[in-house]
């Protein structure tokens, strides 16, 4: 089926960056367009831990996170395998919300702003031609002047749209998989705290209907080690640390089984592929380590909803706009993605992560340094 409006955006997949470039663009008046695979609410693998850096741009798509009463985190623990604790005050801070609400709480308020989103739909290919965008999805033919990708970390458009990353293949260490459990345990409200395990960490902290999110990051060799059993590995690797083995036993997990990703990369990816703008983590994933992969999908909404022309049928205007989001692009988020990129290696090994708890341990306030380098300021 060919539908024949043209809008002004399609927004390829609704994550956080999509559905909040959606409500961002169709708050000023432009037709948009939003296609998500999944039906929500659905769950993401994902620490759900927010940074406040994005509280009030949230705030300002329509949602009330005050009324929601979202736990407000201000306290870091850190271990290394071994058990070596530290611990630090989060100089900015967040707050936790599980992906299953805030993702549905955003694609209602994309409804209630005008947006034209659609669950269950599954965008197969992108044209550029004649300065108009056709996408090929599920329900049919699509028609837009300016085109978003917006469709995380990994996708089948990667490989449609020949993506260079797409075609190198990366083995063990650099090939990472993601699990998260939602768990009832007694622990602080304020407090996220990072556990650190050969090859990988685990993070726990509150999020909304007094429920614990315990994500963690290992690697395909891990798994691969252990028979690829997800409770062998945990049992082998994560256990080893004290803290996890505790988490794991005293827990109430309230899912059958975990929910798992794999494949997951940090390498760095273009922008811009044949005029599709990208943003979140389909330009460039941050490791999790730095929390803020959420928020840096928000902020690129926030730059991209604020330069989006008005002139929208000018070859020059489309040529002046990539240029300006590519600077804006690289002003905001190179520096973090590299520093998060360095801070992930850090904690790689069980020795080094140990030698860096100890090393900061007797310096809080460059263990604050270093965390605030992972943030960006409010917007
Ligand atoms: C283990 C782990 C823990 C993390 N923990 C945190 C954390 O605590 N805090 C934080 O800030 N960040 C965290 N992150 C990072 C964070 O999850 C991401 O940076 C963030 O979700 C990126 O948002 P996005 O909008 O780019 O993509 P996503 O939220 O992934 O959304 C992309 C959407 O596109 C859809 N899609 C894909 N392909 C198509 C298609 N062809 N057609 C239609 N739809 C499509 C998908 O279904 C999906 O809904 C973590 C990441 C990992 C791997």
């Amino acid at each position: 089926m060919t539908h024949t409006i043209v809008y002004d955006a399609a927004i390829i997949g609704g994550g956080l960056g999509g559905l909040t470039l959606a409500i961002k663009l169709a708050q000023k008046g432009h037709s948009v367009l939003l296609l998500e695979k999944e039906t929500y609410p659905f769950h993401k693998v994902c620490g759900e831990y927010i940074s406040l850096e994005s509280y009030d741009f949230l705030e300002s798509c329509g949602l009330n996170l005050s009324d929601l009463q979202v736990p407000i985190i201000t306290q870091l623990g850190v271990s290394a395998p071994n058990g070596t604790y530290l611990k630090s005050e989060l100089p900015l801070g967040g707050f936790g919300i599980s992906r299953f609400t805030l993702d549905k709480l955003l694609f209602d308020l994309c409804l209630k702003t005008g947006v034209i989103a659609l669950q269950n739909c599954k965008v197969n290919t992108v044209e550029f031609n004649q300065n108009l965008f056709t996408i090929q999805s599920s329900e049919g033919l699509f028609k837009a002047r300016y085109t978003f990708g917006a469709y995380g970390k990994k996708s089948n458009l990667d490989i449609h749209l020949n993506r260079d990353f797409t075609k190198e293949i990366k083995q063990g260490k650099s090939n990472y998989i993601g699990v998260k459990y939602h768990i009832e345990i007694p622990f602080p409200d304020n407090l996220i705290e990072l556990h650190n395990f050969e090859d990988g960490y685990c993070g726990i902290s509150k999020i909304d209907g007094n429920k614990y999110c315990l994500c963690y990051l290992s690697t395909q060799e891990n798994l691969s080690k252990n028979s690829n059993q997800i409770k062998e590995m945990e049992r082998n690797i994560l256990f080893k640390n004290p803290y996890l083995k505790k988490i794991f036993s005293e827990a109430k997990f309230l899912y059958q089984k975990p929910l798992v990703i794999s494949q997951v990369r940090f390498e760095p990816k273009p922008v811009i592929e044949q005029h599709v703008i990208m943003l979140g983590d389909a330009s460039g994933l941050i490791a999790p380590l730095c929390g803020n992969g959420m928020s840096m999908a928000m902020r690129a909404a926030d730059i991209i909803s604020k330069i989006f022309p008005s002139d929208l049928e000018s070859e020059k205007v489309r040529a002046d706009f990539e240029r300006q989001y590519k600077k804006l692009w690289k002003a905001n988020f190179s520096t973090r993605l590299a520093f998060g990129r360095s801070f992930q290696k850090l904690f790689g090994s069980a020795k080094i992560t140990w030698l860096v708890i100890v090393l900061l341990k007797p310096f809080p306030s460059l263990l604050k340094k270093l965390i605030r380098l992972s943030h960006g300021e409010k917007f």
